[in-house]
């Protein structure tokens, strides 16, 4: 078995893993986070270009309505020889730009010629204004682009556009005056931003002063800002980077983009609060963040959750390995033989007793059958054993069995085999095996002494009684014959008077050899009981029985054993019973019957004169006695 691996290095292994991803997930975060912020400025570059490019379009378009306007003048002398029909003029060129709110003209001493303003107050003077000034004092014909205003005629919040009138011989006419409303800009600069969500516009002239701004700075328009603007030539754009500058309006830090414009001389700046720009990308990505970060806490906790379940289990397979070794310690110390077999009988864990008890080493036994090292019948009882407990569900078996192993000696083994069970299903069995050939003999040795006749060493009436009734089934089983012959000693009460008891025992020994020396090794010669003898014949039929009978008689004769009262003989005598079982009547034969018949025919024996053989079918046995045997 493989060592299973620590628990810790394999916890460190999936951290390792985990932060790895999460490490990855961070990346990856951080890279859609710069990709958010290039989006973002790109979004606020073309915004400023976008909302350049419009403001330009509106003062340009008031530049031309200007140029227009003079010419017209131009084309017929000077404004006093239009008359009345600059009034109509001018009202006709507003109405035809959109972004323009009103056009005024006014002469040279300042004062108000014409106005698209209805019902305006004509008398107004003008003279004081920058841009009179401007155009009086130089004779440049550019369109001047103005600071914030409040408009003496219509009350707006107005930028103006004006333009230096010429006389026909250049000297200064008066001045040309379009009116842009800063409420206009404000609101088209909100327009823009509303994309942005909380997002600043200002609208800034090149001197500094602030012409429109989004609602948080529109308290400011007409103020001087001093943000840095790229610098730009008059007859060009710039469309700056984007940077994080800090605005002096309210010295908050803004992604910033900006578009400087040479003319009509104007820069525009958008900015998002650096503030803002985190907070939506927090919204964002905070439900991915929420979940990677339940994800990592997860992972990290069924990490650790399973470490503490591996450790646990670590230590228990560390503790059932050493069970498993003390255990096998233990079998190996035991002298029984200890196997574990699978369900089929095959040998899988053998201990070291294998050499003493079976004399093979254990290595060579694992995989064998644990019936293979049993020879031809003696595997068949504990197979049919084994089949049995296999069947009969019983917890224990026991099975003894004669083995004879490869050294030649023999051995008799007791097993007691146990179920080896999980959840009730039969995973194979544990077999303790011990060598009890020493203990068998000593039974054997018992059982032969319980057994024998310690005067005559003949099987004794216990023995007798057994063997018949074993036999005579035996005989029954194979239709055989079986023959009983009961043998007495003659006039043996007068031999005992005669030479003693203790010469008695001698005689009744020497009767005993005698018999012995008359029969066949396997027929049963026993003392039945005093001085009377039992032989039990197998296979033998009447005719044998006689043989054997007569044999007995005459051997008992040859002694010589010198009794003189037993007359007319004078030496030790016997009469001899015999009954027989024939294979006709075999099956109605008891124990019982065979015995009385034969103790019959001794009867006639002894009473028709003693030192004879009666057969149960003979003259004078007595009519009953044959019926006895025969039904
Ligand atoms: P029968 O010819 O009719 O058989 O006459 P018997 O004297 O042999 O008949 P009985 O049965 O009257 O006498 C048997 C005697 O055997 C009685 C008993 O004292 C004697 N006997 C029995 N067992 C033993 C024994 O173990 N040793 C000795 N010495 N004598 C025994
Ligand atoms: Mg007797
Ligand atoms: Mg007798």
């Amino acid at each position: 078995m493989t060592e299973p691996r620590n628990p810790l290095h394999i916890l460190i292994v999936m951290l390792s893993g985990i932060f790895a991803v999460a490490g990855l997930a961070f990346w990856a975060e951080h890279t859609s986070r710069n990709a958010h912020l290039e989006g973002l400025d790109e979004a606020l570059r073309q915004s400023a270009l976008s909302l350049g490019n419009n403001i330009s379009d509106s003062i340009e378009i008031a530049d031309l309505v200007l140029v227009g306007l003079e010419a017209e003048i131009s084309a017929y002398g000077g404004v006093r020889e239009m008359g009345g029909r600059l009034e109509l003029m001018i009202t006709r060129l507003a109405e035809h730009a959109e972004d323009l709110r009103n056009l005024h003209v006014i002469d040279k001493e300042g004062r108000l010629l014409a106005t698209t303003v209805p019902n305006a107050d004509t008398g107004k003077g003008f003279a004081d204004r920058a841009y009179f000034q401007f155009h009086a004092a130089n004779s440049t014909d550019e369109p001047l682009l103005g600071s914030p205003i409040l408009s003496r005629l219509s009350g707006e919040r107005i930028v103006t556009i004006t333009k230096r009138l010429n006389d026909p011989a250049g000297g200064f006419a008066g001045v040309l005056v379009a009116h842009l409303s800063i409420d206009q800009f404000n609101a088209l600069l909100e327009r823009y931003l509303s994309a942005f969500g909380d997002a600043s516009a200002l609208l800034v002239h090149r001197d500094g002063t602030l012409l429109a701004a989004t609602r948080e700075f529109s308290g400011l328009v007409g103020e001087k800002v001093s943000l840095n603007a790229s610098s730009v030539q008059p007859d060009e754009t710039t469309l700056s980077k984007v940077t994080e500058t800090t605005w002096p309006l309210d010295d908050r830090l803004r992604r910033t983009a900006s578009f400087a414009s040479g003319h009509p001389p104007f820069t525009i700046f958008i900015g998002v609060t650096t503030e803002t720009v985190a907070q939506q990308w927090a919204s964002k990505s905070r439900s991915r963040w929420l979940i990677g970060i339940a994800m990592l806490v997860g992972a990290v906790a069924l990490s650790l959750r399973w470490h503490q379940q591996a450790k646990l289990h670590h230590a228990s397979v560390a503790t059932l390995r050493q069970r498993e070794q003390e255990l096998q310690l233990l079998a190996d110390a035991s002298g029984d033989l200890i196997e574990r077999l699978s369900v089929d009988g095959v040998r899988e864990y053998v201990s070291a007793a294998a050499i003493d008890v079976l004399g093979c080493r254990p290595a060579d036994l694992i995989g064998t059958g644990v019936f293979d090292h049993l020879s031809g019948a003696e595997r068949n009882t504990p197979i049919e054993k084994f089949v049995e407990f296999k069947r009969d569900g019983s917890e224990i078996k026991r099975v003894v069995t004669h083995y004879i192993r490869p050294d030649g000696s023999e051995a008799w083994l007791e097993t007691t085999l146990t179920r080896l069970q999980a959840k009730g299903v039969l995973r194979g069995f544990v077999a303790i095996t011990r060598d009890v050939t020493r203990r068998k003999q000593r039974h054997d040795e018992l059982d032969a002494l319980a057994n024998t006749d310690t005067l005559t060493d003949l099987a004794n009436r216990r023995a007798f009684d057994t063997a018949l009734a074993a036999r005579l089934q035996t005989a029954r089983d194979t239709g055989t014959p079986l023959s009983l012959l009961m043998i007495d000693v003659d006039r043996f009460k007068l031999y005992n008077d005669t030479y003693g008891h203790a010469s008695g025992d001698q005689c009744l020994k020497a009767v005993a050899t005698a018999i012995r020396s008359a029969v066949r090794r396997d027929d049963l010669a026993a003392r039945y009981g005093g001085e009377e003898f039992a032989v039990i014949l197998g296979k033998a039929d009447r005719d044998t029985a006689r043989v054997v009978a007569e044999k007995i008689r005459r051997a008992v004769v040859a002694l010589r054993h010198p009794h003189e009262r037993n007359l007319p003989w004078g030496y030790t005598t016997v009469s001899v019973g015999t009954a027989t079982a024939d294979a006709t009547a075999i099956a109605a034969n008891t124990a019982q019957k065979l015995f009385e018949s034969a103790d019959t025919a001794l009867y006639t024996a002894k009473e028709t004169g003693r030192n004879r053989v009666v057969c149960d079918d003979e003259p004078g046995h007595g009519q009953d006695i044959g019926k006895v045997v025969n039904v």
